[in-house]
C-alpha cells in the first residue's frame, strides 16, 4: 500500500509500506476513505519534536473494515467506522470512568500511521464505531473531523465545564479550537469569544457561533476578556495551543473558580506555583479521550445537527501528501484532508 513517511523535519513522502495484516485477534483492518494532517504532525514535521525516522505518520481515519480478527464481536467487514487516535479496550476501569486516552490498554494510532491507503486497528470493538449506514461523501470530512479535532474540541468543552448561562474563551484558533467553539454553541454557552487575530478563522469561528472575536493576545487578550465579563474573566476557557504563553493567557482569563480545559499538546510548558495557588482556577486536560464523545458526535453529525467538516479548507488527493504537510506550515490552510 501506499503511506506517508517523515524522513527528516520537512520531509515528509509517500511512497510503498507493507500492507498491514491481522496481528492480534482483536484487531481489525480498515480500507481508509479519507484521513487528514493533524496541527500535532506539524511538530515531528518542523523538527520541534524530535522522533526515530523514517516514521509513519497520521492518527485520524475513517473508513471501511476490510477484514476482523477472530475475537472481534461487534465490528464487522463492510461497516464505515470511526476511531480516536488512541486505540482502547473500552471496558477497563479507566476506559470505564471515560478516559479511553489513558486505558491500560491503549495502543498509539500514529505509531501506526493512517496518512494511508489502509490502517490495523487494535482493540477493534473498543476502538471503532460504526456508522448507521456508510455514508454519503459530503458527510466524509465531518465523521473525519470526530476522529480527533472535533473530539478533542468537545472535550477541552466539557473539561471547562461549559454550559448555559456561561462565558467561554477560546485560546488558539486552528482547528481544533474552532470545534472547540462549535462544542461550547452544543453544550448551551451564552458567550463565547474567540482569541483570533486571522480574518478567515474568525469567519468561521463566528459560523460556528462565536459572539465576540478578540484579536489581541498575552497580556493585552486577557485585558479584553476581562473587559467582556465586568473584570471577572470567562468562566470557562479552552486552550488549544500547547505552549506556555497560551496556557498562561487562559489561565489569567479564567475567573476565580472557573475551569480550564486544556488540549494543546504541552511543548516546554512551565507553571508559576505561585499563580496557580492564587488563582483558584481549576484546571483540567490532557489528550482527549474521543472515544467517549464518538457515539453522541456521530449522531449529531448524521442528523446534520453540525458540520465540523468545515474546518477542511484544502482537499488534496493523498499522492499530494508532502504539499497538504507544506500548506499548513505555512498557515496557508487551517487543515489538511487527504481524499483516498
Ligand atoms: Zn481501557
Amino acid at each position: 500500500m501506499r503511506g506517508a513517511v517523515l524522513h527528516a523535519p520537512g520531509e515528509v513522502r509517500l511512497e510503498q509500506r507493507d500492507d498491514p495484516r491481522i496481528v492480534e485477534p482483536t484487531d481489525a483492518i480498515i480500507r481508509l476513505s479519507a484521513t487528514c494532517i493533524c496541527g500535532s504532525d506539524l511538530w515531528p514535521y518542523r523538527g520541534i519534536e524530535a522522533i526515530e525516522t523514517p516514521a509513519p505518520m497520521g492518527h485520524e481515519y475513517v473508513g471501511i473494515v476490510e477484514e476482523v480478527g477472530g475475537a472481534v464481536r461487534t465490528i464487522k467487514p463492510g461497516q464505515f467506522v470511526v476511531g480516536s487516535f488512541w486505540a482502547s479496550d473500552n471496558t477497563c476501569e479507566i476506559c470505564r470512568a471515560g478516559y479511553q486516552s489513558s486505558c491500560i490498554h491503549r495502543v498509539l494510532m500514529g505509531a501506526i500511521g493512517t496518512q494511508a491507503e489502509y490502517a490495523r486497528i487494535p482493540l477493534a470493538d473498543g476502538t471503532l464505531v460504526a456508522t448507521p449506514d456508510v455514508p454519503p461523501p459530503d458527510l466524509i470530512p465531518s465523521l473525519l473531523a470526530a476522529s480527533d479535532v472535533l473530539g478533542t474540541g468537545w472535550f477541552a468543552a466539557v473539561a471547562a465545564e461549559v454550559g448555559p448561562g456561561k462565558t467561554v474563551a477560546v485560546v488558539g484558533d486552528g482547528a481544533v479550537g474552532l470545534l472547540g467553539v462549535l462544542a461550547a454553541t452544543q453544550l448551551g454557552a451564552e458567550h463565547i469569544i474567540a482569541m483570533s487575530r486571522h480574518q478567515p478563522r474568525q469567519q468561521l469561528a463566528r459560523e460556528f457561533g462565536a459572539t465576540h472575536i478578540v484579536g489581541e493576545r498575552g497580556d493585552e487578550g486577557v485585558a479584553r476578556i476581562k473587559d467582556l465579563t465586568h473584570g471577572f474573566g470567562a468562566h470557562s476557557v479552552i486552550e488549544a495551543v500547547g505552549t506556555e504563553e497560551s496556557i498562561m493567557q487562559a489561565i489569567r482569563a479564567t475567573r476565580p473558580g472557573g475551569h480550564v480545559g486544556y488540549v494543546g499538546v504541552s511543548h516546554d510548558v512551565t507553571l508559576p506555583g505561585d499563580e496557580l495557588f492564587f488563582s483558584l482556577v481549576h484546571l483540567h486536560g490532557g489528550p482527549a479521550p474521543v472515544r467517549l464523545f464518538l457515539p453522541q458526535l456521530i449522531e449529531l453529525i448524521w442528523n446534520g445537527e453540525i458540520d465540523p467538516g468545515k474546518v477542511f479548507d484544502l482537499t488534496l488527493p493523498l499522492d499530494d501528501v508532502a504539499e497538504g504537510y507544506r500548506a499548513m506550515d505555512q498557515r496557508r490552510a487551517i487543515k489538511t484532508l487527504l481524499a483516498l
